[in-house]
């Protein structure tokens, strides 16, 4: 584990960054997508950010022309060959990818949207190395490295006909991190950065855009996981020493931002939140491991409350509350993240308790929908009166959803029923 330097420590001074990093974004105007290429600029970033790295116009390094005529098919023998040559030379991930307006982050025509992704692996000295001079120097060598290999592979296509340009991993032109993830070669956790199986976080990303039309396109991304597992973890943002990573409030719930003026990935090769993550630390498939397992303790946790046979005893102790109900209402109760519903329904005048998936909701035709977390459902299935509910309402601990219209509400008897619980239509409680 390298030492966090303290703010007297740091190598880096004032002057220094000026003459040390070619960015001049500083000057323009913020743009809230402007990536930097360092992998962070997923996150969304906060009003007034100055970015200190990307955006260097590297130098193209090609040593072939375009072809006057470039091929725009090429056979799998072909794409096996260049996959071949490309891990010769590094690259641990090749991944191809369509590139959509929202990848581009600078405003440049690119003639092919075809993308070839490539991802190579950062090296451990640059995380043994605390941020510094030398840090930055073991980074921008990291990033001169892709770019001389996705020269080789660009001149390698144009050779054999076929027509490219080159992302510079340091130009700042697409985002790389949204890219490896619409390749499928990897996804995006909190820390803004691509997180793949083969290298953690601790990678670089380029990419070539070309003629091949027949990209072996990825059609779906396995590890779509990632951020979920990231809600429990947040080890970057607690890693990092400058508040670049923050949590934020958003509409839903909190979200991670990058503030990028403080961010010093590139300025001084900072590494601490790639560092702390537990892809790089535990590797992939130990934290896939654990995912499972604490997915799975979830589920049976889940499974015991939404126990049909204990659902029908509350009902059946309850009866006078659902007794202005017609026939044929339907109210379900949801458990964020639960896979199921429990649906309460009268038929012939008698009330059933059922299970459904989740995403049969709108199927279920329900009336109300109730949404509590398992703490909330676990208290009300202690206590077989309805003062309980009602408690758990007004203290907003359990939410009510009315997917029907008023009208339908009223005419199916939840005036009544609403008003047991202390709430009425419309008035705030319940969001109908
Ligand atoms: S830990 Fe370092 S590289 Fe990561 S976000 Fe913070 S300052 Fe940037
Ligand atoms: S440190 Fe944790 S929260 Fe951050 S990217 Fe890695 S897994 Fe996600």
């Amino acid at each position: 584990m390298k030492k966090h330097p303290k703010k007297s420590e740091c190598e880096c001074h004032e002057e220094t960054f000026e003459e040390d990093c070619d960015c001049d974004t500083e000057n323009n105007e913020p743009n809230h997508d402007e990536g930097c290429g360092c992998g962070t600029e997923n996150l969304e970033t906060s009003e007034n950010d100055d970015c200190c790295c990307g955006s260097i116009d590297f130098p193209d390094l090609s040593r072939v022309d375009n072809p006057d005529k470039p091929k725009f098919t090429a056979n799998e023998e072909f794409i096996k060959e260049f996959e071949d040559y490309a891990h010769s030379l590094g690259i641990s991930n090749v991944g191809y990818s369509l590139l959509t307006p929202k990848l581009l982050i600078k405003d440049k025509f690119i003639q092919y949207p075809f993308t070839i992704v490539l991802n190579i692996e950062m090296h451990k000295d640059i995380i043994d190395t605390p941020p510094g001079i030398d840090a930055k120097d073991l980074n921008d060598t990291a990033y001169v490295k892709l770019a001389i290999i996705t020269t080789k592979l660009s001149d390698y296509l144009r050779k054999n006909g076929f027509g490219t340009e080159i992302a510079h991993p340091y130009g700042g032109l697409v985002n790389f991190s949204a890219l490896g993830q619409e390749a499928g070669t990897g996804y995006i956790g909190e820390s803004g950065l691509l997180i793949s199986p083969e290298l953690g976080p601790r990678q670089k990303i380029s990419a070539i855009f070309t003629s091949i039309s027949n990209l072996p396109l990825n059609e779906e991304n396995e590890h779509a996981w990632i951020p979920e597992y990231c809600e429990i973890c947040g080890k970057c943002v607690k890693a990092c020493p400058e508040k670049a990573l923050v949590e934020v409030d958003s509409c839903c719930g909190s979200e991670v931002e990058l503030v990028k003026k403080n961010c010093i990935g590139c300025s001084l090769g900072c590494t601490y939140c790639i560092e702390a993550c537990p892809f790089e630390e535990k590797g992939y498939e130990h934290v896939k491991n654990k995912f499972d397992k604490i997915n799975a303790k979830l589920k049976e946790k889940q499974a015991k409350y939404f126990d049909v046979k204990l659902w029908n005893n509350w009902v059946n102790e309850n009866t006078e509350l659902f007794k202005d109900l017609l026939n044929d209402f339907t109210m379900a109760i949801a458990v964020a993240e639960n896979e199921n519903i429990l649906l309460i329904n009268k038929v012939d005048n008698e009330l059933k308790v059922g299970l459904k998936p989740f995403d049969e909701l709108e199927k279920c035709k329900a009336d109300l929908l109730f949404v509590m977390d398992e703490k909330t459902i676990e208290e009300l299935l202690k206590d077989f009166t309805t003062v309980k509910l009602s408690k758990l309402l007004s203290s907003k601990e359990i939410d009510v959803y009315g997917l029907n219209d008023q009208l339908e509400l009223k005419n199916n008897g939840y005036i009544a029923f609403l008003n047991k619980l202390g709430i009425s239509l419309g008035d705030g409680s319940c969001c109908s």
